[in-house]
């Protein structure tokens, strides 16, 4: 296969890395090298920061609709590429291409369109008594930082930009180097699309050299994250020297708890299956510790059984796949690592359990089975930590207050969905539960006007609608009196 060098984005052109370097990107499916990643450094990101400084200024200054009007250009473009950046995506990261094609790249899409629309129906806030009246403004920051994880490589990298762009910032960000494909196709649909240069700038390169320099420019007001808690950490440390506004998107050890009352028709059965086993569990708001009320427990988990045996992991390429790759060869092995981890705390495993051997085309592919451990006790590693794969623990529980102590017994905070035909039962156990997001028969249905974002250790300030331009804005009382 032809491994093409990818290039930054700034001021307007595409550039090869200052410094000349490159990283390997691999294609899960087949382990083999697809495309080569700029290794940038803090030089290219000091060109970036200079590039959006000269343009920042002319992009806050554009009306709210003429700004929208770039994005909904750049929304269209992507639209019309739709097939063929599912494939890229695919081949970055190992989902099944049709994953792509009905989530990632569509949701992209929706994002670029949501925040467009949102920017022209922002309304200010004026506070008035007898005395004054007072006027927020909402100031765009000017030079703003989005970083992005693989999971989920063009989707998560367009929820941050465009929020930033439709506010009025110049942005700087940079995208996973384990997935960095699409972002380029993005950095070539901006120019296509006359995008103003420097008003979007993507620099790639390694975390710990591209993404610190970041965190660390004294020029980049804000920065948006979305990726582990571990470098979460590290962003928040850096940025709190200089008092930087950050908003940090975190791992997550979310609990689907299943009630007996549930109706567990077939089609929310589905949804509980792929709550857990969607893009190989590598989504952060997967379900991995399921808790199913004991009395309906045996039964239950006979069917989900059932139907997570019938998943058939193999070639993102091929639409019967329901699983593909695991991201990359470390990563396949920490999964490959949790899952012997969980033997040796005591785990039984119900199904998968390992490593699936592809013949052909993936033979060298990083494939897991999608698998199901019981019987480990509620503190363990297994149920504590985020693994991030196709990795589900069931676990029983007897009656709402057991299983609200067992979803809290995590440092994670980010998602739970409860599956119960009592509304007000699910309203107590949702009032109760310490996680930013909670579903109630249903997972992953998203309203992009909502806050997203978790507690605890999976997150700091909320993305989506109003929170993400709250976010993006700085807000100054003008105050005037009467
Ligand atoms: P990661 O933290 O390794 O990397 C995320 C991004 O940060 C990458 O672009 C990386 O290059 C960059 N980075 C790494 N070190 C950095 C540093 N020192 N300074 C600045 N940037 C740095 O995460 P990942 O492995 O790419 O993604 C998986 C993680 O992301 C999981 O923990 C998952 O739960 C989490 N995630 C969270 C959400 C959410 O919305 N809460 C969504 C998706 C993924």
């Amino acid at each position: 296969m032809e491994t093409i060098a990818l290039a930054n984005l700034i001021d307007g052109t595409l550039r090869a890395p200052g410094g000349g370097a490159y990283l390997d990107v691999f294609e899960p499916a087949t382990g083999k090298v697809s495309a080569r990643c700029p290794d940038s450094d803090a030089n290219d990101i000091q060109a970036a920061v200079a590039a959006a400084e000269r343009a920042a200024p002319a992009w806050a200054a554009l009306s709210a609709s003429e700004r929208a009007r770039h994005l909904h250009r750049l929304a269209d473009a992507v639209e019309t590429r739709l097939d063929e950046l599912a494939r890229e995506e695919s081949r970055d990261s190992g989902k099944p291409v049709s994953l792509a094609r009905s989530v990632d790249i569509p949701r992209a899409v929706a994002n670029l369109r949501f925040f467009a629309e949102a920017i022209t129906q922002w309304s200010g806030e004026s506070h008035i008594d007898a005395r004054a009246t007072n006027i927020t403004l909402r100031q765009p920051l000017g030079v703003v930082g989005c970083i992005s994880p693989w999971n989920l490589p063009l989707y998560l990298f367009t929820w941050k930009i465009a929020p930033a762009l439709a506010a009025g910032n110049a942005v700087v960000a940079k995208p996973s180097e384990i997935t960095p494909f699409t972002a380029f196709r993005l950095s070539e649909l901006a120019i296509e699309c006359g995008l103003p240069p420097g008003v979007l700038n993507i620099v790639h390169g390694l975390g710990p050299k591209v993404g610190q320099a970041i965190v660390e420019h004294p020029k980049i007001k804000a920065v948006s994250f979305t990726g582990s808690t571990r470098t979460g950490a590290s962003i928040a440390e850096t940025a709190a020297k200089q008092f930087k506004k950050v908003s940090l998107e975190m791992g997550g050890k979310n609990p689907a708890i299943v009630f007996a009352d549930a109706d567990l028709s077939d089609a929310n059965l589905d949804t509980i299956v792929r709550s857990g086993f969607s893009n190989q569990g590598e989504i952060c708001l997967c379900g991995s510790r399921l808790l199913v009320e004991h009395s309906i427990y045996d039964e239950f988990r006979r069917r989900y059984l059932e139907k997570v045996k019938a998943l058939k992991v193999g070639d993102p390429n091929d639409d019967s796949s329901d699983l593909g790759a695991l991201v990359s060869k470390s990563h396949f092995e920490k999964v490959m690592a949790c899952i012997v981890r969980a033997k040796q705390e005591g785990g039984k495993i119900l199904a998968g359990g390992g490593a699936v051997e592809l013949s052909g085309r993936c033979a060298d592919g990083w494939f897991v089975a999608p698998t199901v451990i019981e019987s480990l006790p509620q503190d363990c590693a297994t149920n504590r930590e985020e693994i991030f794969g196709p990795v589900v623990t069931l676990i029983p529980f007897n009656g709402e207050d057991e299983a609200i102590a067992i979803a809290n017994g995590t440092d994670y905070g980010l998602a739970a969905s409860l599956w119960t035909r009592d509304l007000a039962r699910a309203q107590r156990v949702a009032a109760s539960i310490e996680f930013g997001i909670v579903w109630v028969n249903c997972w992953m249905l998203r309203d992009l006007r909502t806050p997203f974002g978790g507690v605890k250790h999976s997150g700091m300030g909320r993305e989506g609608g109003v929170d993400a331009l709250r976010f993006f804005t700085e807000p100054k009382n003008v105050c005037i009196s009467r």
